[in-house]
């Protein structure tokens, strides 16, 4: 059961990781989102609210008092990098208290909880334990998906109709100027390779930080990690030329051959030895940034999240199909950072979320998948509070503003605090994704994403922390790992 590599086979490696987990019980949970949607922030709650005996009421082994333990475990993998996370606990904890670094690679961290079981038979054995193998990865990865189906030429034609539409006619332009100069028939040249791939990655990054181009591939060529200057990510799309390919030698052929290595030598990897060894998947999506951005970034993610749920039921013809060892059973939708908004709106925004979802959520259920739905925030940065304005009630947010944040015109230093009303959410969600929607501000202007502060935290007498405040992390645990806990 090797491969001509003497590798152990895919069959072979599952086979191991069923029977390990058989003595040594493990759910391996994904933490995926795009970029800046909440990983790292969610991580590291989970992580310190379960060792430190947070408020999780709705975490039912927690309700239940079965919990015995929790303790940080060394991880099974020793070809990840671990998540970091005594230090992205101490970025927000600390004295000069601030978010910690964001996602840019895979890492791992593993969790070990000792619980009584629920069975009374079970009881007399002692307690249980089960590993929490929490793997962290950048949601665009996934969306290298679909490279593995084309070619390089049909994808060079999508990606250049993508980089010709009106809105993206400024973040291209550079890249364009470039094609025009380029001869995919010429010699191949590493200079113009070079040029080429750090034009097409400008033009990649503006796109995504004007809000719109948040399903680019190559997924990698934002957050290359480990790649970063390797020829697998030194390329990019040419024009097709007509009739007969470029043959040995030219530009073409060079780029060719690099979008077929990025293929067997980054995503391939990703989703055969990482991926397909998920039970459960967690994907975060920063739906509050979205609206506040306006309709096309809404549409945006929208589509980032269908080709995402793509991954999880690949179809039969897939070559994913193949790779896949375990199932993930239960994948959860996440919309991030709702202390923005007052918990009246909680449930329309958990709503709106559900509905972006609502027919690629279809197709992962069809492959025996549960699929659902939260608003949460994994850190609490804000309370509540009602302020009044021309007499009526207006349900606001109360917190600190990083320095340099400007809310309705008044720029902050991170030491005072700001009352915000973020507008109402639709009471229906589809009027959220409507192309004439804008969420506005208590002045009727439009509303502008505003960054907190992580929360200013009470130590106890011995200098120890508190759990650190969330909303509904509770439920997002309950779903993705309570039934394994029993
Ligand atoms: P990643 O790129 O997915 O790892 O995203 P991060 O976890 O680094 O989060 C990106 C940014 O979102 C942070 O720097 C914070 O500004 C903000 N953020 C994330 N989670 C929360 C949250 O629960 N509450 C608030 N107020 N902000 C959050």
């Amino acid at each position: 059961l090797t491969d001509f590599t003497g590798k152990p086979t895919d069959a072979l490696r599952n086979a191991g990781a069923l029977a390990s987990d058989l003595i040594r019980p493990t759910v391996r949970l994904g933490v995926t989102g795009l970029a800046r949607a909440g990983k790292t922030v969610f991580i590291t709650s989970i992580v310190h609210n379960l060792l430190h005996g947070g408020r999780l009421p709705f975490f039912d082994p927690m309700a239940q008092g079965r919990i015995v333990r929790v303790y940080l475990e060394p991880q099974p993998d020793d070809d990840v990098p671990r998540f970091a996370y005594e230090d992205h606990l101490a970025a927000m904890t600390g004295a000069d208290r601030d978010w910690p670094e964001s996602t840019r690679h895979i890492s791992e961290l593993r969790l070990t909880i000792e619980y009584e079981p629920e069975a009374f038979w079970r009881r007399q054995l002692g307690p249980a334990r089960l590993h929490i193998d929490i793997v962290d990865y950048p949601g665009e990865w996934l969306l290298d998906l679909a490279l593995l189906d084309m070619s390089y030429e049909t994808w060079s034609r999508l990606a250049l109709e993508m980089a010709e539409r009106p809105e993206r006619a400024q973040a291209a332009a550079p890249f364009r100027r470039f094609l025009r100069e380029v001869d995919p028939s010429g010699a191949q040249e590493e200079a113009q390779a070079r040029e080429g791939a750090q034009l097409f990655t400008d033009y990649l990054r503006a796109s995504r930080d004007a809000a719109l181009g948040l399903v680019a591939t190559p997924g990698r060529f934002l957050l290359p990690g480990q790649f970063e200057g390797t020829p697998a990510v030194t390329f990019c799309p040419l024009p097709p030329p007509e009739g007969q390919k470029p043959g040995r030698g030219t530009l073409w052929a060079m780029m060719d051959r690099r979008f077929e290595s990025y293929k067997s030598a980054v995503v391939r990897p990703f989703f055969r030895d990482h991926f397909a060894r998920l039970d459960r998947q967690i994907v975060l999506v920063d739906v509050l940034s979205a609206l506040a951005n306006g309709a096309q970034a809404m549409a945006e993610v929208e589509r980032a999240l269908a080709r995402i749920l793509e991954c999880f039921n690949p179809g039969a013809k897939s070559w994913l199909e193949l790779v896949l060892g375990r199932r993930i059973d239960r994948v959860l939708f996440a919309a991030t950072k709702a202390d923005h908004v007052h918990s009246e709106s909680h449930d329309r925004l958990e709503a709106i979320l559900r509905h972006m979802v609502r027919a690629a959520s279809g197709r992962a259920e069809g492959a025996g998948a549960d699929v659902d739905a939260v608003a949460l925030a994994a850190v609490r940065a804000t309370r509540e509070a009602e302020v009044r304005q021309g007499g009526e009630p207006l349900p606001t947010v109360v917190g600190c503003p990083r320095a340099g944040e400007q809310v309705g015109g008044e720029s902050f230093d991170g030491t005072r605090e700001a009352a915000i009303f973020p507008g109402d959410l639709p009471a229906d969600p589809a009027a959220a994704l409507a192309p004439d929607f804008t969420l506005t501000d208590a002045s009727g202007g439009e509303f502008a994403f505003v960054r907190f502060r992580p929360p200013k935290l009470q130590r106890g007498a011995l200098g120890e922390l508190p759990p650190l405040p969330h909303i509904r992390l509770d439920r997002a645990l309950n779903f993705l790992i309570g039934d394994r806990i029993a």
